[in-house]
């Protein structure tokens, strides 16, 4: 999961500055390293740093990046490992100089076999990164087999399988495009009469952008100076029967999104509210409190308390300087951060039937340690409640969910998963309730709840879980 961006100045406003609040405003998607690359018409300039936006981009580097166009990404490590290296967006040098860069957000599960049909024409790879992958097929086909950009992108979209919504820059030409399931969500709006490209609407509020819309699964949108400012329309789109149904992430909806964005046709906040009074519609007691895991489970928790009519109250006090736990790369760093990210209200939960709400339960590490919390503060019971079904299967189109040997609910029963954490109780959401939560549920992508994936995945090819 990354968050990406991009911006086309057509009236002397800083591209690079409309790029670094975008990335800001999507900084929960990633938060690993960031980079933005601005075009002055003759060159592509960058600047790439590990941490966080803000930190990154102080003013003296984004001077550096004046320009007419600029992208940048906010990434979360799915392949590759965490190095400035694997970070975005890529630079491809030609003999002119660096004048082409990409960044992407997604997964292609058919890499290695992509990446060696390009070694065998002479293509050498820099990183393990998706994005560099989409970014050198592009250039490939432009400059050494004289497509045009715009049909080296349709050929990449025959040929690429997987998640990916990208962005893509020349010295004068700023494409966005989206993989043909439309797996990872991108906007385009406008901001009077510059246009801007995002991952989440919530940073296109930011931007004060009008006119917002989805990049359609499959299209092809190409921004230059003369660009009609009308963009309600695609401006490329594959053949209709080469697309096949769309299969947005409902992960996008239950965890990852902001709550202020609107995603896949989708006010995320009501769709949480929604889980919420699922999960509460399963549960004959009430509880005196219902408390959330802070932040993405918010809004299922509310959901539920209103419901059953229940107080909601913020028991547990997160400290928002630590990054998301999902997030860390590694366990030693999950198992630290955890502790340090969670505190309770202090004599809150004393004798308290309590109805804990999270988002999912991927290894359990997490929610294990705050049931020990809440009831080391005082709970008499703990009953967790959890907005989506038992997660069984990886994912491969763009969300870092662990091994399957190591997701929790691959291994064991639900009883036994409430028994290892420690829970009174333990009720998950089911498939059939995250589709009645949604307008369009033949539309989303549920593989990592039911093994249902929507492309086959070559995992031993793509070298993945
Ligand atoms: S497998 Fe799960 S996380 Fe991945 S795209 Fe599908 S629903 Fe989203």
């Amino acid at each position: 999961m990354c968050g990406i961006a991009g911006y086309f100045s057509r009236q002397g406003s800083d591209p690079a500055m409309q790029v670094m609040l975008t990335l800001y405003a999507q900084q929960h998607r990633g938060q690993e390293s960031c980079g933005i690359a601005a075009s002055d018409g003759n060159h592509i300039n960058i600047y790439k740093s590990m941490g966080y936006v803000k930190e990154a981009f102080t003013d003296e580097r984004l001077q550096m990046l004046k320009g007419t166009a600029a992208i940048g990404h906010a990434r979360y490590p799915t392949r590759g490992a965490s190095l400035l290296s694997n970070s975005q967006p890529y630079v491809i040098e030609t003999l002119s100089g660096p004048i082409y860069a990409i960044a992407s957000n997604g997964d292609v599960v058919n890499y290695n076999e992509v990446a060696d049909e390009l070694r065998v024409k002479g293509v050498h790879f820099s990183s393990k990164n998706d994005g560099e992958l989409l970014g050198r097929f592009i250039v490939y086909h432009h400059e050494r087999e004289g497509m045009g950009v715009t049909d080296a992108i349709k050929l990449l979209m025959k040929r690429v399988k997987g998640a990916y919504s990208a962005v893509f820059l020349t010295r004068d030409t700023l494409y966005a495009f989206r993989d043909i399931n439309g797996f990872r969500p991108m906007l385009i709006g406008a901001v009077n009469d510059d246009i801007a490209v995002a991952s989440e609407s919530c940073s296109m509020d930011i931007l004060r952008a009008t006119d917002v819309r989805e990049v359609a699964p499959g299209e092809i949108i190409i921004i230059t100076p003369k660009t009609e400012l009308s963009i309600s329309h695609s401006q490329q789109m594959l053949i209709p029967r080469e697309a096949p149904r769309k299969t947005h992430c409902i992960f996008e909806l239950v965890y990852f999104a902001r709550p202020d964005s609107y995603q896949f046709d989708e006010y995320v906040y009501d769709v949480r509210h929604k889980l919420g009074a699922r999960l509460a519609a399963y549960d004959d007691f009430d509880a005196d409190v219902v408390v959330p895991v802070p932040d993405s489970a918010n809004f299922i928790a509310m959901g539920y308390a209103a419901a059953k009519n229940v107080p909601f109250n913020m028991g547990l006090i997160r400290n928002h300087y630590v990054g998301r736990t999902f997030i860390r790369p590694d366990q030693y760093s999950r198992d630290e951060s955890v502790r340090q990210k969670f505190n309770p209200l202090k004599d809150f939960f004393t004798d308290k039937k309590v109805v804990m709400v999270d988002d999912s339960i991927v290894r359990g590490t997490t929610i294990r340690k705050l049931v020990r919390m809440v009831k080391g503060a005082g709970a008499k019971e703990v009953h967790l409640r959890i907005g989506s079904p038992p997660v069984i299967g990886s994912c491969y189109y763009g969300i870092d969910t662990p091994n399957r040997n190591e997701l929790i609910a691959n291994n064991m029963s639900i009883e036994a998963i409430q028994d290892y954490l420690g829970a009174d109780s333990l009720k998950y959401l089911t498939i059939e309730d995250l589709r009645a939560c949604v307008k369009t549920a033949d539309n989303f992508c549920y593989a990592c709840f039911n093994g249902e994936y929507p492309i086959p995945v070559e995992t031993a090819a793509a070298g993945l879980k």
